[in-house]
């Protein structure tokens, strides 16, 4: 198992709604280029399993600005918004906010 998939939670709340995560390439399609996926109407998020830790990271943030774009109603049902490049950009400044700044997360713990 690798350590991203040990160490990721296995849901993640969004308002009143709860995803399941998986990280299990199994579940993507049969492009190597598909990262991850949200899928709304089966409230999962899906991430390679073959991935390096922080570029499975990248991926989780890129799939949860998705599900916030849906659940704010901005956005069909793929979670799709302003974007793929808006969608890549901020979850990559998410991405790094966090990982540059781990006393933002203890306010939360
Ligand atoms: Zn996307």
């Amino acid at each position: 198992m690798s350590a991203f998939k040990e160490r990721c939670p296995k849901y993640i709340k969004c308002g009143a709604k709860t995803y399941k995560i998986k990280v299990d390439s199994a579940l993507l399609s049969a492009s190597p280029e598909t990262f991850g996926m949200f899928l709304s109407d089966k409230m999962l998020i899906i991430i390679r399993d073959t991935l390096p830790f922080e570029e499975a990271r990248e991926v989780l943030m890129h799939e949860i600005i998705h599900m916030l774009h849906f659940n704010m109603g901005h956005a069909d049902a793929s979670g799709e918004f302003d974007g793929e490049v808006n969608v890549s950009l901020l979850s990559f400044m998410f991405d790094s906010l966090l990982d540059s700044n781990p006393g933002l997360l203890r306010l939360y713990t």
